[in-house]
């Protein structure tokens, strides 16, 4: 059967700051999150662009190398509270989790909330409860480098606590647009270094972290939760494609809004528009974002930086 349209995918793997990684370390990532792509866009083709979203997501929470399922960074208190979400753009239903910690797959369990329940944001005794009952429910059991970074920062506190984007960095997301023309995005973090036990950030809301209407194209955000949701930053990307403009300048659009009101080093975004061209942008130092399409030859995972866009 003939696509009427391309599929194509875009993922980012946080905005942040990756300047003091070894080439190793970015090596790996970079792999990781190829890997990744080449799951989601298969996923994307072979059944949905929702499907195509939840396992470029599922994948790198697997990984371990980002913040997000298994790799998730720590509370102030040494706790692992996740947040994610999924929308499906062809009807803007959503379903999203907050805070959770007994689910090594938050994206699962985001997905499970949005086909299985009237609902589009569960927190609380009945996320632990759904992820029990959908077979979900896990212990994610962070690494000796996780621990260790926490007993440090935990030294420190205040340091880390000023809302800086350089320990905010690693949370995922994508976007995908699949034959028929439909639309997905996908959020998953362990949230920002030593926040407080229950804070929700902008990976859980609509509007904020992401959105997805086919008419005009889906978007994934990352950054500093609290800077995000005080703008409702995707919705502003999502409310310029709607007006006919393509995911790039929609990307940069709402970019240079988050920068002029909540200053530099906040955000990063990653979009595709109803015609299924990308977009991305960021005012931090680095992130790591990686597309495919139908017709490319091969993926391409890419560090970007703030002067790379310049
Ligand atoms: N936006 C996420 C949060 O604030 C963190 C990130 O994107 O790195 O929870």
């Amino acid at each position: 059967m003939k696509s009427e349209r391309k599929c194509a995918i875009i993922l980012h793997g946080g905005a942040g700051d990756l300047s003091n990684l070894s080439t190793n370390e970015l090596g790996r990532l970079t792999r990781a999150t190829t890997k990744a792509l080449e799951r989601g866009f298969e996923s994307t083709k072979g059944k949905t662009a929702l499907d195509g979203v939840q396992d470029a997501v599922l994948t790198m929470e697997n990984s371990g190398l980002f913040n997000a399922g298994i790799g998730s960074v720590f509370t102030l208190s040494g706790r692992i509270e996740m947040d994610a979400a999924i929308m499906n753009g062809r009807n803007l239903s959503c379903g999203a989790v907050g805070a959770v910690s007994n689910v090594r797959n938050p994206i699962l369990l985001a997905r499970r909330i949005l086909e299985e329940t009237d609902h589009s944001l569960v927190v609380g005794r009945m996320a632990r409860r759904l992820a029990e009952k959908f077979g979900l429910a896990g212990t994610v059991l962070p690494s000796n480098k996780r621990r260790e970074m926490w007993k440090q920062m935990r030294k420190n506190p205040a340091k880390y606590l000023k809302k800086n984007i350089a320990y905010a960095s690693d949370t995922v997301g994508a976007v995908a647009i699949d034959a028929k023309g439909n639309i997905a995005s996908g959020v998953s973090t362990g949230g920002l270094w030593l926040k407080l036990d229950g804070r929700v950030g902008d990976s859980a809301l609509v509007g904020a972290g992401l959105y997805a209407e086919n008419e005009a194209g889906g978007v994934a955000a990352t950054g500093i939760g609290e800077a995000i949701m005080n703008v409702l930053l995707a919705k502003i990307v999502h409310g310029y494609m709607s007006t006919g403009r393509s995911a790039m300048d929609a990307c940069k659009f709402g970019i240079e809004n988050i920068t002029a009101k909540k200053g530099p080093n906040t955000a990063g975004l990653v979009a595709i528009d109803s015609q299924g061209n990308f977009g991305y942008a960021l005012n931090t130092k680095t992130m790591i974002v990686a597309s495919m399409s139908e017709g490319m030859d091969r993926p391409t995972a890419k560090i970007l930086t703030d002067r790379s866009l310049a």
